[in-house]
């Protein structure tokens, strides 16, 4: 069954539960989603509970070198300061290596926070050793980079992502450290439009006026790609940080505003938060995000491990004990996965939480994020903070579909026409 989703005044038909949707005669729709449904149907559902897990986001340690005012992290996991032995990291590498090549997966390491670069030589080593058996990536918030760095990662063609809040020094160093808008400038132009590189900004009520200049900062730094996230309120610490839903709103879309423009007149610019949203509307399956997936990727396609080798469902996770899937050096990647405290996040579906449950857009939104939620509301199974910005960003993608300006956001080769009505 179709159901009439307006945005603005122009009217789609969308089954929420396939994200099927067409705009147009109501008869012809139906008849083509007759058609079609069972295969949509089948794709959704490998989509949504498909459990391979394909990344693994790797703390080596505890420590960090910063301390953002609003970091997820709780403090007695940064103040333990372990960190793992060069063999360790290893032998978790040569663990998902197998794991991977069992399952015929194309699987991903992510070295991620706390600051993963405070053990930057044995991460580079591991990296050189294991380059053609794993796709790696780094997050960073780029402190400890150097020009030598920047060469190493390009040379290697390593993912990078780079915290970056702010396109003012005043703002940024508030919300990031000392000295950080500075390094960070340097570190861009080390990297001189490296490709692989993307800028991650968590977006707070102190920047989210600030988006738009964010936009043409990056592009004048020859950035290509940025992450915009609203801050989560994982830790009490982070709760006066996040945004009215609403403003966040109305800032965002006139961010990705300026990204269109910027690309159709031939600097593609892409927000790929927003990107994801539009894959999940025009091709739900290729979605590269899982947080606006229900259940979410946690547990699910990826999952985190701590400087003490304890599991996590993600990294967002960490330090909350009830959730612990086992610990990497004692149990294998299926035990950890099948544990309860992992089924516990997978479980968590949008059909279970009130409001979400009868939601249009329930499988485009995902009601993100479960730990954040847990934090604040005790429960996972409760609907977001951000459930207005949601609500509008997604609007605004079907804006994008319907004044046909997906291309300046989506490249057009990497799409395949599979259902069409002419
Ligand atoms: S959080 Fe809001 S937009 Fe998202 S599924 Fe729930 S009700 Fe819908
Ligand atoms: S929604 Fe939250 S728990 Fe799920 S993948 Fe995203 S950050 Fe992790």
């Amino acid at each position: 069954m179709l159901e009439s989703f307006k945005v603005d005044d122009i009217e789609f038909n969308l089954d929420p539960d396939t994200c099927f949707w067409g705009i147009g005669e109501y008869p012809a729709l139906e008849e083509l989603y007759n058609k079609v449904r069972e295969d949509i149907t089948r794709e959704m559902q490998n989509l949504r509970f498909n459990t391979d897990i394909i990344l693994l986001y790797l703390n080596p340690t505890d420590r960090c070198n910063a301390s953002c005012p609003y970091c997820y992290h709780f403090n007695d996991i940064k103040a333990r300061g372990i960190d793992m032995s060069y063999n360790h990291i290893e032998s978790i590498i040569n663990k998902f290596i197998e794991y991977y090549d069992d399952k015929n997966i194309d699987g991903s390491v992510i070295f991620h926070g706390v600051e993963p670069l405070l053990l930057k030589d044995d991460i580079f080593k591991i990296i050189e050793i294991y380059k053609n058996d794993v796709f790696f990536g780094i997050q960073t918030n780029g402190f400890l980079l150097n020009e030598e760095d920047t060469t190493f990662i390009k040379e290697n063609d390593v993912k990078i992502g780079i915290s970056l809040d702010s396109p003012y020094e005043k703002t940024d160093d508030f919300l990031r450290g000392k000295g950080h808008f500075k390094k960070i400038n340097n570190v861009l132009d080390w990297f001189n439009g490296y490709k692989q590189l993307n800028i991650n900004t968590t977006v707070t009520k102190h920047n989210v006026h600030q988006l738009s200049s964010m936009v043409n900062f990056l592009i004048e730094k020859e950035i290509h790609l940025c992450l915009m996230n609203p801050v989560r309120g994982t830790q009490k610490s982070a709760l006066s940080f996040r945004p009215d839903p609403i403003i966040l709103a109305k800032e965002y879309i006139d961010a990705v505003n300026l990204t269109l423009k910027s690309t159709k007149g031939g600097y593609r610019f892409v927000i790929g938060d927003f990107a994801n949203i539009l894959l999940g509307i025009v091709a739900p399956s290729s979605r590269v995000m899982l947080c606006d997936i229900s259940p979410c990727g946690a547990a699910r396609r990826f999952f985190a491990i701590a400087a003490d080798g304890s599991a996590y469902p993600c990294s967002e996770f960490i330090g909350k004990e009830d959730f612990v899937g086992g610990n990497i050096y004692q149990n294998s990647i299926n035990d950890i996965c099948r544990s309860q405290n992992f089924e516990k996040v997978r479980e968590r579906v949008v059909e279970k939480i009130d409001d979400c449950d009868t939601c249009l857009i329930r499988n485009i939104c995902g009601a993100p994020c479960p730990s954040e939620i847990h934090s604040t509301d005790g429960s996972m199974y409760k609907k977001s903070f951000y459930c207005d910005f949601y609500k509008e960003l997604i609007k605004h993608a079907f804006r994008v579909i319907y004044q046909d300006e997906v291309r300046y956001v989506l490249k057009q080769d990497v799409l395949k026409e599979m259902y069409y009505l002419r």
